[in-house]
């Protein structure tokens, strides 16, 4: 499959560009350094109307995957923060499309397409990240709905949501089979959020422990009526994995406009050291990596709007998450090298690429269990 990009893809890139460049890319280090949740961009992103991008023009979006890309692409180029916002918000929203009763869209989707409201989602735990089917959160049926216990780490979110999908196991029996969402609200009794971590990179958008203590969820709040919420909601993220690669495209693009403008701005042995074929040789490395990663991503997403899904969407679905945030980690890497000194110092813009790539190759799937699946589907073996 190819991909080209319609007029209306074209007017919505164009229009992220000028935004992210003229109000968002100033305030990319403050947010970075402060590690504060930066509201002024989830409000410019509110008014830009941006929350519903990637879903069905009845809830105001473009229902298409190569806009939200490239939405995610333009912002991440300046600002992965500011990207994440959109992604935080979308996430939630997917979910419930995906999963959630009539009753639960009713109740969630509108407040999540105008900024009203915000969610999280939790499923890792200390014991179990990768590995989703070791949660140990449990979730005990009882009069009128379930009762849930257990604590969750790296809810992403979770400090300003209004609700949070929590994953937890119903049954005794340990498998993933028994795995369900449950729509957990702000100021549910039991439930509390932890202090927020201090990362490394993604800063601006915090992650916090989680803790429930025999928490009560009405019925109305498990995702998904006939209880396979959890099934419908994981493959309705292997659809937004396009996503994660267009943020690896749009740091490493961001890489490579600080790299350029730098060496051609340093001096050595009296040259510019953009002379030196040893710098251009890597830049063009680097424009040639985020190009295929590029292409990799927009066939991806192409293939989510023309319906692809399951075993046919998976394997290219994971080569353009692998693919495209390896590759920001390299380009961002190069990109520090060609800074010389400077690129380890704070007072330039060119670490914090290099810090927020590393989180790119670890969250929503790392890039070894990416790998994973896209070997499972070679050698014919079941998804795990
Ligand atoms: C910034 C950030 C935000 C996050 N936000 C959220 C969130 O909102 N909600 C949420 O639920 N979680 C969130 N997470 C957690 C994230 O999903 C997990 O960190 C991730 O799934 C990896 O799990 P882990 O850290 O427990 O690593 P582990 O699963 O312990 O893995 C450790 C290492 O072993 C490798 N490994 C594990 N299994 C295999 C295998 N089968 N084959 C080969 N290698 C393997 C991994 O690739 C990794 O390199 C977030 C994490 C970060 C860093």
């Amino acid at each position: 499959m190819s991909y080209t990009f319609t007029a209306d893809q074209i007017q919505i890139r164009d229009l992220i560009r000028r935004v992210a460049k003229e109000k968002v890319a100033r305030r990319a280090d403050e947010i970075d350094r402060t590690a504060e949740y930066p509201q002024d961009m989830f409000d410019l992103l509110k008014q830009l109307g941006l929350f519903t991008l990637p879903f069905p023009q009845e809830y105001g979006g473009a229902n298409s995957m190569v806009s939200a890309c490239l939405a995610i692409e333009e912002f991440g180029r300046v600002c992965y923060n500011t990207a994440y916002l959109l992604l935080v918000q979308w996430v939630p929203f997917g979910a419930i499309l995906a999963g959630g009763t009539d009753d639960q869209k009713g109740r969630f989707l509108q407040g999540l397409a105008t900024g009203e409201l915000r969610g999280a989602i939790a499923s890792s735990e200390s014991q179990s990240g990768s590995d989703v089917a070791g949660i140990k959160t449990r979730a005990k049926q009882v009069a009128g709905g379930y009762r849930l216990s257990g604590s969750k780490i790296w809810c992403t979110n979770s400090h300003i949501a209004d609700f949070v999908l929590v994953a937890a196991k119903t049954a005794e029996d340990d498998s993933a089979r028994s795995i369900n969402l449950f729509i957990v609200e702000r100021g549910a009794k039991g439930f509390e959020v932890g202090r927020k971590e201090d990362k490394m990179g993604a800063r601006g958008v915090p992650s916090c422990p989680l803790f429930l203590d025999d928490v009560f969820v009405p019925e109305s709040n498990i995702l998904g009526a006939s209880g396979k919420g959890f099934k419908v909601v994981m493959e309705a993220f292997n659809k937004s994995r396009p996503l994660i690669g267009a943020r690896g495209v749009g740091l490493a693009q961001g890489a490579i406009d600080h790299a350029s403008e730098y060496i051609q701005n340093r001096a050595a042995f009296g040259r510019k050291i953009s002379d030196f074929q040893g710098m251009r040789w890597m830049l063009a490395d680097m424009a040639m990596q985020t190009e295929a990663a590029r292409n990799l991503v927009y066939k991806a997403a192409a293939m989510v709007d023309a319906g692809a899904s399951g075993a046919e969407l998976a394997p290219i679905a994971a080569m353009a998450k692998c693919f495209a945030t390896d590759t920001a980690m390299k380009v961002a890497t190069d990109a520090v090298q060609m800074f010389g000194a400077s690129g380890i110092s704070n007072e330039y813009p060119i670490n914090r690429y290099f810090r927020d790539a590393k989180v790119l190759q670890i969250i929503e799937g790392t890039n070894q269990i990416q790998r994973n699946i896209i070997a499972n589907h070679l050698l014919g073996r079941p998804a795990r």
